[in-house]
C-alpha cells in the first residue's frame, strides 16, 4: 500500500533527501550558500524523530546562534507534526555545553550552580594577576592576555597543554602560568568563563571514561550547522561524543567561514573525512536562494579565493535583477538613497521585515540610525547597540555633559573612575555623602572633599586632578570647534589611550565609534545642538515592534536572507577592513572575501552596493578607494550607477584589469547625469586620489567586529 510521503521530505531534492534519510554513519554536506543545508539539518532531525529512530531527547544539534535553534525547534516542530516535546540538546556549542558542565561541575571543581562570567569580570580577574605579578600593565595589557588564553580555549588546551612557545607571547613566558593562576582564582570563585564551558566538558570527557561513556550512550545523532566555522575544542568535543556510533551530521561552506580570527578552523572540513572513515559527502548545487544575476555575482567574486574547495552553483529561480553597484557622494548620501527605496518599496506595499542593510563594521550603523529617525523608517539593530547606546559613546557623551554641565550627576557618576583612576567604590561613597550633606552637585562636593581628610591621599589627588581636567576643559570649550574638544577630552582623559592599549577587534570597534561620534559633532553648530539631538535621538530608541528593517553586520547576517539587502560601505579600509589590510597576509584578505560572499548571498531578490567617493575622518574629507571586490564582480551580472560627476565610474580605473576576469565582457552601465552643484566638482577624476597608501594611513584604527562575534555565547 503506498503511504503518502512524510512531509518533512517533500519538495526537498535528491542530494537532500539523501542528507535526511542516511541516518546511520558520518555524513558531510558540503555545500554553497543558500542550497537548502540548514533546511535539510532541519528535515532530517524531524526524520529522525518521526521515524522513532531516536528521542528528542537523545539527540544533540548544535547551531551558530540562539535566534537558529529557536528557529530549528519550531521548524521541526512543525515538520515532525504535533508539538515537540523538548529537544533538551538543542542549541549553541556553549548553551550545550554548559547544560552538561552544570551537571558535572564537581568534576571540574565547581558547583553546580557556577557563575559565568562576563568579559568585565573576567578582566577584572586577570588584571588583579597581572597586578599581583608585578608586571607592568602598560607592556602588557590585561586584554591582551585575555585574548591569549581564550584562544588557548578555543584549541582545547589546558595551562599544561601550552607549550612554551605559546606562552612566550605574554610577559616573557609567564603566559601558561597565568593562565593557571586564573582557572585556579576562578575556581575558588565557583565561576568560569565562556571558552571553560567547552574546556570543561572536553577535560571531563578526556579523564572521565564512564562521564564521556553516559553521553556517547545517550546521544543517538549528532547534527551540526554552520560547521566550517568549528574550532578545534568544539571538534575535539564533537568527535569524543559521536563514537562509536559516528551518526554524525554536519553541514557547511568553506566560503562561508569567517570567524577565524576567534579560532574557527576550516580544515576541520578536511579533517572530517580522515577522522571520520567512509563519511558520505554530499553536495548541494540548487540555490533556492537568489535570482541567478545575485548567485553569479558571489560566485564570480568568491572565485579570486585561493583556498577553496570548489564547487558549482546554479538556480532556476529566473535571472531576476542584476546587483547594483552604486557610487555616492559620502556617507550621509548613501544613506539616503537606502532610506529613500525603502521608503518607495513600503509605498508599493512591501514589508520593511524584507529589507536588511548589511555593514562591515558596527560604526557604519549610526549615518543608518538618524537617517531613519529622521525620516521615521522603523529599524532594528541584530546583535549589537544602537550607537549612542554603546557604552564608549555614552562615556564621551558624558564627558561632554559633565563639561557643559557641572550639576549632571549622572554623567559625573559614569565617567570619574572611567578610565580607572584609583577611584574607588568608597572615595565614590565619600563624595556622595559630602554631596547630600552640602546638597551639592557631586563634581562641586568633589572640588571641595579634596582638602579634606576624608579620602586616601591617592585618591585625593586622582581627584584633583580630575576636577582641575573638568575646569580645563570647560576654560576649551570656549575657544575650541566641538569635535575638536571631544577629541581633546578623550585624549587627555586617558579614554583613547585606554583603548588603544588593547589590540583586541573589539576595542578597535570602540576607537572607531569614537571617531565616528566626533564626524557626527561636525553636523551641529554647537555642542549644545548636538547634546540636544543626541537626547532626542536616544528618547526615539524605545524598541519598537512590527515591520521594521534590520541593520546588522555581516557576521550577524550568516545564515539568514532577506528578499531586499543593501550593502553599505565597500571601500577600501572599510571593506575590506583597515585590519585586514595592515596584516597584509592573504589569509586574512581572503576571509574578507568570504564575508563579501556572505553578504552578497543574503539576498534573494535584489543585492545593492554602495561605495562612497568620500568618507570624512578626523574632520578632513577625504577620496576613499572603491573596494576591490567591486573590481571583482563579474560584469555581466552587475549594473553600475553613479550620482557624481565626471560620469564614469571610477572603480575600475582604479583597480587593473587583471584584477577582473571579466572585464573583456564589456560594460553593463547604467550612468545617471549628474545634478549637482559645483560642489560636487571634488568628486571629479581630476581631483581622485588614486594612491591607496595615503588613504589607508590616514584611517584610524581597525574596523569593528564588535558584538557579533559574541552571538553564540549568549546562553539561551
Ligand atoms: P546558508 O549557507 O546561507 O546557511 P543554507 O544552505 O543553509 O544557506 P537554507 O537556509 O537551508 O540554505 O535554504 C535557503 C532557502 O531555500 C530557504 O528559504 C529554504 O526554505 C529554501 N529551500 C531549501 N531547500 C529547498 C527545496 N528543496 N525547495 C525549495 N526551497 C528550498
Ligand atoms: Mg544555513
Amino acid at each position: 500500500v503506498p503511504t503518502a510521503e512524510p512531509g518533512y521530505l517533500q519538495g526537498l531534492n535528491p542530494p537532500q533527501r539523501d542528507a535526511v534519510l542516511s541516518t546511520e554513519g558520518p555524513v558531510l554536506v558540503l555545500a554553497g550558500a543558500g542550497t537548502g543545508k540548514t533546511a535539510a539539518l532541519t528535515a532530517r532531525l524531524a526524520h529522525i524523530i518521526a521515524t522513532r529512530l531516536a528521542w528528542p531527547s537523545q539527540i544533540l544539534a548544535v547551531t551558530f546562534t540562539n535566534k537558529a535553534a529557536r528557529e530549528m525547534r519550531e521548524r521541526v516542530g512543525k515538520l515532525s507534526g504535533g508539538a515537540l516535546e523538548g529537544m533538551p540538546w538543542l542549541g549553541t556549542f556553549h548553551s550545550v555545553a554548559a547544560k552538561m558542565l552544570r551537571m558535572n561541575a564537581e568534576l571540574v571543581g565547581l558547583h553546580s550552580n557556577f557563575t559565568i562570567l562576563d568579559t568585565d569580570d573576567q578582566l577584572r580577574v586577570l588584571k588583579q594577576l597581572i597586578q599581583a605579578a608585578d608586571l607592568d600593565e602598560k607592556r602588557w595589557p590585561t586584554r591582551q592576555l585575555a585574548s591569549l588564553i581564550d584562544r588557548w580555549k578555543n584549541r582545547g588546551w589546558t595551562p599544561k597543554q601550552v607549550d612554551a612557545g605559546e606562552s612566550e607571547a605574554f610577559a616573557a613566558g609567564r603566559g601558561a602560568e597565568l593562565y593557571a593562576q586564573y582557572q585556579e582564582r576562578l575556581r575558588t570563585l565557583n565561576a568560569c568563563d565562556f571558552g571553560d564551558l567547552l574546556l570543561h566538558m572536553l577535560v571531563i570527557f578526556r579523564t572521565h571514561a564512564d562521564v564521556l561513556e553516559d553521553y556517547r550512550d545517550r546521544f543517538r545523532y549528532l547534527l551540526v550547522d554552520e560547521y566550517q566555522d568549528t574550532n578545534s575544542g568544539q571538534y575535539e568535543w564533537l568527535r569524543l561524543l559521536a563514537e562509536p556510533r559516528r551518526n554524525v551530521c554536519c553541514v557547511g561552506d568553506d566560503d562561508q567561514s569567517i570567524y577565524s580570527w576567534r579560532g574557527a578552523e576550516v580544515a576541520n572540513i578536511l579533517r572530517f573525512e580522515k577522522d571520520f572513515p567512509g563519511a558520505k559527502i554530499i553536495r548541494l548545487e540548487q540555490n533556492y536562494r537568489s535570482t541567478s544575476h545575485i548567485l553569479s555575482a558571489a560566485d564570480g567574486l568568491i572565485a579570486h579565493n585561493a583556498g577553496r574547495l570548489g564547487k558549482s552553483l546554479w538556480t532556476d529561480a529566473g535571472d531576476g535583477e542584476k546587483v547594483r553597484v552604486i557610487g555616492v557622494w559620502d556617507g550621509p548620501e548613501e544613506a539616503r538613497r537606502v532610506g529613500e527605496e525603502i521608503e518607495s518599496h513600503q509605498i508599493r506595499g512591501g514589508s520593511l521585515d524584507d529589507v536588511a542593510i548589511l555593514v562591515r563594521a558596527q560604526f557604519q550603523t549610526r549615518e543608518f540610525e538618524e537617517r531613519f529617525i529622521g525620516i521615521g523608517l522603523n529599524y532594528q539593530i541584530i546583535g549589537g547597540f544602537r550607537f549612542y547606546e554603546r557604552a564608549e559613546i555614552r562615556d564621551a557623551i558624558a564627558y561632554l555633559r559633565l563639561v557643559t554641565q557641572p550639576a549632571d550627576d549622572l554623567a559625573f557618576e559614569r565617567i570619574v573612575n572611567t578610565p580607572k583612576r584609583g577611584l574607588g567604590d568608597k572615595a565614590i561613597a565619600a563624595i556622595h555623602r559630602h554631596a547630600r550633606a552640602t546638597q551639592q552637585p557631586l563634581l562641586i562636593a568633589a572640588a571641595s572633599i579634596v582638602g579634606t581628610d576624608e579620602l586616601t591621599p591617592q585618591a585625593r589627588r586622582s581627584l584633583t586632578n580630575f576636577v582641575a581636567d573638568i575646569a580645563r576643559w570647560r576654560e576649551m570649550a570656549t575657544t575650541l570647534s566641538h569635535p575638536e574638544l571631544a577629541r581633546i577630552l578623550l585624549d587627555e582623559s586617558g579614554y583613547t589611550a585606554m583603548l588603544q592599549a588593547d589590540r583586541s577587534a573589539e576595542s578597535a570597534g570602540r576607537l572607531e565609534n569614537l571617531a565616528e561620534l566626533t564626524r557626527a559633532m561636525e553636523e551641529y553648530e554647537t555642542l549644545q545642538a548636538f547634546l540636544e539631538h543626541v537626547s532626542l535621538v536616544m528618547d526615539n530608541d524605545e524598541a519598537r515592534q512590527g515591520d521594521r528593517v534590520t541593520i546588522m553586520t555581516i557576521h550577524a547576517a550568516k545564515g539568514l536572507e532577506f528578499d531586499i539587502v543593501y550593502l553599505a560601505g565597500w571601500e577600501e579600509g572599510v571593506f575590506p577592513s583597515q585590519r585586514a589590510l595592515d596584516e597584509g597576509g592573504l589569509a586574512s584578505l581572503e576571509e574578507e572575501r568570504r564575508l563579501a560572499y556572505v553578504a552578497i548571498t543574503r539576498a534573494r531578490r535584489r543585492a545593492t552596493i554602495f561605495h562612497a567617493a568620500n568618507r570624512r575622518i578626523y574632520g578632513q574629507w577625504t577620496s576613499s578607494i572603491p573596494s576591490r571586490f567591486l573590481a571583482e564582480l563579474p560584469k555581466p551580472h552587475i549594473e553600475e550607477e553613479t550620482t557624481m560627476s565626471g560620469g564614469e565610474s571610477l572603480w575600475r580605473a582604479q583597480w587593473s584589469e587583471r584584477a577582473d576576469p571579466f572585464a573583456h565582457l564589456g560594460p553593463a552601465q547604467t550612468m545617471r547625469a549628474s545634478t549637482r552643484g559645483p560642489g560636487w566638482q571634488r568628486a571629479s577624476r581630476g581631483n581622485f586620489n588614486p594612491e591607496p597608501q595615503r588613504i589607508i594611513e590616514a584611517r584610524a584604527s581597525a574596523v569593528s567586529l564588535g558584538n557579533q562575534g559574541r552571538t553564540d555565547l549568549e546562553l539561551g
